[in-house]
């Protein structure tokens, strides 16, 4: 029986067959020439994700992990941060950043709308080091204007730190028009590749704060980082194959052209959001001018889990809801790797589940 299985998911994300094929390779010394190569590759293409001119760090772990080094190199204990929070992954934002003594103000808004830039200005002093945003909430699928935040904050000593783990390579983000100091992401989500590494780049304004911070740490130390990378090298051990699978993963990205990437996220969301609604369920976030282009997050009231089980019987994969969302949402990923074909599928599935229970 053919049954080919069709993946919408948020993260790890579908990985190419050409992305798949590239890790098939045998291994490779992370100090030879040719994996210098593949480096430096990747870091051309990570600042074209970014659109930046900084240097691009490359840490072996995950999104989470770029976050917790960012907080480690950037701040030290008493620091008065501001973190907006309007979803899960700003919670995260908040659990990680306290675990460093910082001085953390919470503004928090409605789960499923964005955060208001006037509300989180608000409570802006001479004294904030900094702003610690997501750029997509991968949680309730609202994606936060950095572009704003970028504009409000950046005649003043408060740096903008942007977590677009689930945005960048799916969402445009360009972090030197946009007056952003700091941004990172992971390989997993937009990026179309295995999990195991994040990219970090960092402005001058941020870097001098690293300089002052004078982070002492072995791993995840900025500065060692940013020296090793100029040698398109790292640390300790890259997760080698990860960066081969990011390396073709960005050519596929450049080949289809980086704006055509952000416009078929974009098609392949507003149609998931035309077809759900259609089939009478309700979306997540509260106005569709903030609906994000790589996670749709759909309501549906004690039974998310329904609809992620039943769509499992198409062979077809969604991501489930985020904690403490897990029971009354679910979320369709358009991230990377998604197709026109793929998102007709799914609706056409969900219409019959929906159907069925009507009956
Ligand atoms: C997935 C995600 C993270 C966490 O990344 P991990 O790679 O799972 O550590 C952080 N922030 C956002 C917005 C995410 O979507």
């Amino acid at each position: 029986m053919v049954n080919k299985k069709i993946q919408m998911l948020v993260g790890p994300t579908q990985l190419p067959q050409r992305v798949r094929n590239a890790m098939l390779h045998e291994a490779m010394s992370h100090r030879s020439e040719e994996y210098k190569e593949i480096q430096h590759n990747v870091t051309e293409g990570i600042k074209k994700i970014f659109k930046t001119e900084n240097d691009v760090l490359m840490l072996t772990t995950s999104g989470t992990g770029a976050m917790e080094a960012t907080i480690q190199n950037v701040f030290k204990a008493g620091d008065e941060v501001i973190v907006p929070i309007n979803g899960v992954f700003g919670e995260l934002f908040y659990d990680v950043a306290s675990g460093y003594d910082l001085d953390i103000i919470r503004v928090e808004f409605e789960y499923g709308t964005e955060v208001d830039v006037d509300e989180v200005m608000s409570h802006v002093t001479d004294n904030t080091k900094a702003v610690l945003l997501i750029h997509n909430e991968s949680s309730t699928g609202v994606v936060n204007n950095i572009q704003k935040f970028g504009e409000a904050l950046k005649d003043s000593d408060t740096l903008l730190v942007v977590d677009s783990v689930s945005g960048a390579g799916g969402i445009n983000i360009e972090m030197d028009n946009w007056h952003v100091d700091i941004v990172f992401t992971a390989s997993q989500k937009a990026l179309m590749s295995p999990p195991g590494i994040s990219f970090v780049a960092l402005n001058d304004r941020a870097w001098e704060r690293v300089d002052e911070v004078g982070n002492n740490t072995y791993l995840f130390n900025f500065k060692k980082d940013r020296d090793y990378v100029h040698r398109n090298l790292t640390v300790h051990t890259p997760a080698t194959h990860t960066m081969l699978a990011v390396n073709e993963a960005l050519k596929m990205i450049f080949e289809e052209g980086l704006e055509n990437v952000f416009e078929r996220h974009k098609k392949n969301a507003k149609l998931v959001r035309k077809g759900v609604k259609e089939l009478g369920l309700q979306l997540y976030p509260k106005n569709e001018a903030y609906a994000s282009p790589t996670i749709t997050t759909i309501y549906a009231k004690s039974k998310a889990k329904y609809y992620v089980n039943e769509l499992k019987k198409y062979n077809i994969e969604i991501g489930g809801g985020k904690n403490p969302l897990s029971e009354d949402t679910f979320r369709v990923g358009t991230m990377g790797y998604v197709s026109e074909n793929d998102v007709i599928a799914v609706l056409a599935a969900l219409k019959e589940i929906v159907s069925n229970e009507d009956k």
